[in-house]
């Protein structure tokens, strides 16, 4: 087991970790600033891919939690960094927000939007415009055999007072259902997602640890990832649950706020 004073780099998971719907987790900013105040770094790490980045910024600073875009990553931003590793400048027929495909188009991605096109990837990220039509071009280039990719796995996005958002692995359940095929999936829990912020940041693997309160998405990534887990107990996974769990982290802690002496 490693020492947690030794990471440089804490990947965050955001509701259940450091805030729970609109309200601040107790000793977040303590330990936000505990991270700060020692030469280290944390970055903020969500699967939602349908928003741009300055909706967290401005969600994080509501709070108090002074972040800039450079602290947060989204699966969306996983997504092309793993993209342009397979093909730069690739021509991409997307399933996304118009922010998604701002990112794309400001990474050097072609965005198509019609049929019938000589196209190299489908993704299917958190598209919160999603139509009839969309979804019919996707299972289109899908059953043809074009490479298909989904930013992230979530069935459903959690809203305040227990109600959601049907989420993108809804979307590829309808798609598989047409096509037979899944998606490759890039954000949480997959290792993809810790190799964009590596190739992104310049960071050893080594020196990160993932923060989270869910065990199938956030300490699942570290798990997949090779990296250090803790999960807290301020969210989804209770104590209890964590004892029958198969899924260990390196580290337990009722919060943040209880890390703070152990960083
Ligand atoms: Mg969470």
């Amino acid at each position: 087991m490693s020492n947690l004073k030794n990471k440089s780099t804490f990947l965050l998971d955001m509701d259940g970790t450091i805030f729970l719907g609109n309200e601040l987790i107790e000793g977040a900013v303590d330990f936000l600033r505990a991270i700060k105040k020692s030469g280290r770094r944390y970055i903020f790490l969500t699967n939602n891919s349908s928003k741009s980045k300055s909706i967290y910024v401005e969600k994080l600073r509501n709070l108090g939690i002074d972040a800039d875009k450079e602290e947060i990553f989204t699966s969306g931003e996983a997504t092309t960094r793993y993209l342009k590793r397979q093909h730069k400048g690739a021509k991409v027929y997307l399933l996304g927000t118009p922010a998604l495909e701002e990112e794309f188009i400001s990474e050097g991605f072609e965005v198509i939007k019609e049929r019938g096109q000589d196209i190299d990837f489908v993704v299917l990220g958190f598209d919160t415009t999603l139509t009839y039509e969309k979804l019919w071009g996707a299972c289109e280039y899908i059953s043809k055999g074009v490479e298909y990719i989904a930013t992230h796995p979530d069935f459903n996005c959690p809203l305040p007072q227990g109600a959601f958002m049907p989420d993108a692995g809804a979307m590829a359940a309808l798609i598989e259902a047409s096509t037979g095929k899944k998606p490759k999936v890039i954000g949480k829990p997959n290792k993809e997602v810790v190799e964009s912020i590596s190739d992104k940041y310049g960071l050893d693997k080594s020196t990160m640890v993932m923060v989270g309160d869910r065990l199938y998405t956030d300490v699942q990534t570290g798990i997949n990832a090779g990296i250090t887990s803790v999960v807290v107990f301020s969210g989804e996974t209770k104590e209890f649950d964590y004892k029958s769990s198969s899924i260990r982290a390196d580290y337990a802690f009722a919060s943040v706020k209880e890390m703070i002496s152990q960083i």
